[in-house]
């Protein structure tokens, strides 16, 4: 047996390499981070290529090692040379992720370190960290002191938490469900209903209201839906309101929603998923007024705050049904979570092994200063203005609503033939292309063209470039 152990142990030591070995490997990672990064301005915003990573197969998982640079060859060709390149300032598609590399130090420095940060008593540092970021965010979004939280994988993860939150804040059992009435507008993001499928919630009914002209939700056709579910004998309860739709960025009229909400008893889960961090800035307050009075909401920092992919807030200002609805016992910790001078993250959620996911958003705010990110929001607010008037001037084109946050919906309008095939003809070329990187929606059947912006790296530059860019391929294929 010893022999065994004694062998074994000298073979698992591979997984563990000495100063010298990480010397190299660290150098091998590091070039090639740096070498991503110098190429990035001039990188494609997409790669389209036939099977796209297919080349992964080449290298199957081996029984034995290999050496990093041949690994990182791979990755670079299959992974970071396909499809979107979700660090690039001319991604202006869907709703751009950028990956600061503050974001990105916070990452590796967590997953090195390890810490734990789920359970107060084993990682209390940690935890503590998550508690302030998430009081800080609840303070920039003007909820009350005392409010709370969770820091999620994403959006979609948050919305689960916050549903299930308004859940137990209603009391409501399954029996209830057919009865529970949702109400959001056509423009809500898919995740909401996703996430109330997801917890079991499927037959409570989803009252889709029609939006006005600028895509924001009518608070009168809301108020006429409750009165209706309410003569009906059902229940409403839950409103989620969108404060910058996927779409066209529309704001939803988040006082008029909270008027509602605090008249017929309505829990306000506000989906600022996309919107919410430009509550940062001055021009955000005014545009998301209301906001403050959600009984929750989501906002993504992995889209308006910058950080890597995986970065999704639920805040809650009520504390006690976030916990009840997470709260658990179990023999093998030291104490129950609840006896802890902290709240602990597992307590807000369904995670457990919670790595240190703060640290992705405490660094960089740590190292640049929350008016750095102020700076950046207001940035992308004005250039979005900048791309509306520069769209407006273009003949041939409707530029589709004046932006309310970063995103436009815009169209060429073609002298002949269909426009929604134009478009979407300008939209591949594009895409062919990769200098840019755009996306496209139907609003009210129609297709349109979206710039969305939002990525850290997106200046005046990439913006001009796009625009040039959608003329001359519109030229091209009039
Ligand atoms: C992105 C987004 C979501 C979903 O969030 P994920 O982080 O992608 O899971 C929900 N709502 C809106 C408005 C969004 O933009």
């Amino acid at each position: 047996m010893l022999a065994r152990l004694k062998d074994l142990e000298a073979r698992s030591l591979a997984l563990d390499p000495g100063v010298e070995a990480r010397a190299g490997l660290w150098e091998a990672a590091r070039e090639y981070g740096e070498a991503f990064l110098q190429a990035l301005p001039e990188a494609p915003a997409f790669v389209l290529r036939d099977r796209p990573g297919a080349g992964l197969a080449d290298l199957p998982i081996p029984e034995a090692g290999r050496p990093l640079p041949r690994i990182l060859e791979t990755l670079s060709d299959q992974v970071d040379g396909v499809g979107a390149n979700g660090a690039s300032g001319r991604h202006l598609a869907f709703i751009p992720p950028s990956s600061l590399f503050a974001g990105a130090l916070g990452d590796l420095l967590a997953a090195l370190t390890n810490r734990y940060a789920g359970y107060f008593f084993a990682g209390p540092g940690a935890v503590r960290m998550e508690n302030q970021v998430i009081a800080w965010l609840a303070r920039e979004m003007g909820l009350p002191e005392g409010s709370s939280g969770n820091l999620a994988a994403g959006g979609s993860m948050a919305h689960l938490v916050g549903i299930c939150t308004a859940r137990e804040a209603a009391g409501l059992r399954a029996v209830d469900y057919p009865r529970a009435c949702v109400y959001l507008s056509d423009q809500a993001h898919h995740c909401i209903e996703k996430a109330l499928r997801v917890a079991g919630m499927a037959e409570a009914p989803v009252r889709s209201i029609p939006s006005d002209g600028d895509f924001r939700l009518r608070p009168e056709a809301l108020e006429a839906a409750i009165r209706e579910d309410l003569r009906a004998g059902l229940r409403p309860w839950l409103l989620v309101p969108t404060a910058g739709t996927t779409n066209t960025g529309a704001v939803d009229p988040l006082e008029a929603c909270a008027d509602l909400a605090a008249r017929y008893g309505l829990w306000m889960h506000t989906d600022g998923a996309y919107g919410a961090s430009f509550a940062l800035t001055e021009q955000g307050r005014t545009a998301l007024r209301g906001l403050e009075r959600s009984d929750s909401l989501v906002l993504d920092p992995h889209k308006g705050l910058f950080t890597p992919l995986g970065l999704g807030v639920v805040l809650v200002r009520h504390l006690d049904p976030l916990r009840k609805a997470h709260a658990f016992r179990a023999d093998y910790l030291p104490s129950p979570p609840e006896d802890l001078e902290e709240l602990s993250p597992s307590e807000t959620t369904l995670e457990f092994s919670k790595h240190a996911r703060a640290l992705r958003l405490w660094l960089p705010l740590q190292l640049h200063g929350v008016s750095a990110f102020r700076a950046a929001l207001e940035e992308k607010l004005l250039l979005a203005r900048y791309a509306h008037e520069r769209l407006r001037a273009l003949p041939g084109v409707d530029p589709g609503p004046a932006p309310q946050l970063s995103v436009l919906a815009f169209r060429f309008l073609p002298g002949t033939g269909d426009p929604d095939a134009f478009n979407q003809a300008v939209l591949d070329r594009l895409t062919a292309e990769g200098r840019v990187f755009l996306s496209g929606t139907r609003l009210r059947g129609a297709f349109h063209l979206r710039l969305a912006i939002l990525a850290a790296r997106t200046h005046r530059a990439q913006v001009d470039e796009a625009l040039d860019r959608l003329r001359t391929a519109a030229a091209a294929l009039a």
